[in-house]
């Protein structure tokens, strides 16, 4: 049995869900104490529980402590079965985030799943559904994985209301992952959307990128999407030889639609500047599929504390070496080695 301090490092829902992936791959039983300790709420809330469950019912575990606000849970899978599922969040928890609890064994399996998952797709703080199928699924396709997704309709925070559906067929040809260069831009895309809300919000978002990122008109595209509730995001797409990057920023009430998209553009500003492939938020979802497949080695921006956060929970199931090589203070190489 593992133990785990949720509590540790970055401490949030993160060191619960990459546990629950790791004891799935490895079927090795875990104790997390203290879990979301220094947070406002802490405990599992409902999607914390919601990637539990959905663990637990792929991997058949024995699960207790398994409530809302409870701290302390365990966790004892016996057995990955693939297959149909149907994971529903609650209205707005990130369906994306329950989807990479099980996607890295799923995928390793020996026969397809075929997953249906209800709640938000667009969520602040979780990977959007649009860098989900633009960046993540592309990526890990590179090492063999073969994921297919669908979004049936968009479900923005608060409200929620989405749903997607990911098509997983086992991974062929597992490969380690290289990508030290992303090469030429090749193409770059802004779409501001918006969902009840007025059109406007997503033309002054776009004025401001082609000023601040100078674009060209031809790059910039302004949707309106049916959603439940209100919701609009910017996403940035930048597109070059070797790797797809997305940078999202979500509109909020009482924050300017300026002020959103400033961020969406200075996340790809950073990125930009510096010579890498990967992106902050990639680069610590990637650690999981890479060191169940065959490891590998990017460039990336300074580790984020979600990064460290994994590298450790990694090593306390797993014998794999990572090694971050900082190259000046904003980016590094981090090399998986299984
Ligand atoms: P946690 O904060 O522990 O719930 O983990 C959040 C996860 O969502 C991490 O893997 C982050 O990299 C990821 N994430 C947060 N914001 C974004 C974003 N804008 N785009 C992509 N991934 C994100």
């Amino acid at each position: 049995m593992i133990h785990i301090d949720g509590s540790h490092n970055e401490g949030g829902g993160q060191i619960l869900r990459t546990a629950l992936t790791l004891s799935l791959a490895t079927r090795t039983p875990f104790r997390i104490e203290k879990i979301r300790a220094g947070r406002k709420q802490p405990g599992l809330l409902r999607q914390h529980l919601a990637a539990v469950r959905a663990a637990a019912q792929v991997g058949c575990a024995e699960v207790s402590g398994d409530a809302i606000n409870s701290q302390d849970l365990t966790f004892a899978p016996k057995e990955i079965v693939p297959g149909d599922y149907n994971f529903s969040v609650g209205t707005a928890g990130s369906t994306t985030l329950v989807l990479q609890t099980v996607l890295p064994v799923l995928m390793l399996a020996s026969k397809p799943s075929l997953l249906t998952l209800e709640g938000g797709t667009h969520n602040p703080a979780a990977p959007p559904y649009d860098f989900l199928a633009m960046a993540f699924v592309p990526v890990i396709a590179r090492i063999g994985a073969r994921v297919h997704t669908d979004l049936i309709t968009a479900g923005f925070y608060p409200a929620g209301g989405g749903a997607m559906k990911v098509k997983i067929e086992p991974a062929t040809n597992l490969q380690a992952l290289v990508l030290t260069a992303r090469g030429e831009v090749r193409r770059r895309t802004a779409r501001a959307v918006v969902a009840n809300l007025a059109h406007s919000i997503a033309e002054r978002e776009l004025s401001v990128i082609a000023k601040k990122l100078r674009w060209e008109p031809s790059c910039l595209k302004s949707e309106v999407v049916p959603s439940r509730g209100p919701g609009n995001v910017v996403i940035l797409e930048i597109e070059s030889e070797n790797v797809t990057e997305v940078f999202t920023a979500f509109g909020e009430r009482s924050v300017r639609a300026e002020a959103v998209a400033e961020n969406a553009a200075s996340q790809a500003r950073r990125y930009l500047a510096a010579d890498v492939a990967i992106g902050e938020h990639l680069a610590d979802q990637l650690l999981i599929p890479m060191a169940l497949a065959k490891g590998g080695i990017f460039t990336t921006l300074a580790p984020s504390r979600h990064t460290h956060t994994n590298i450790d929970i990694i090593a306390q199931f797993l014998s794999t070496r990572i090694r971050v090589d900082m190259k000046d203070n904003r980016s590094c190489a981090i090399e998986v080695t299984v």
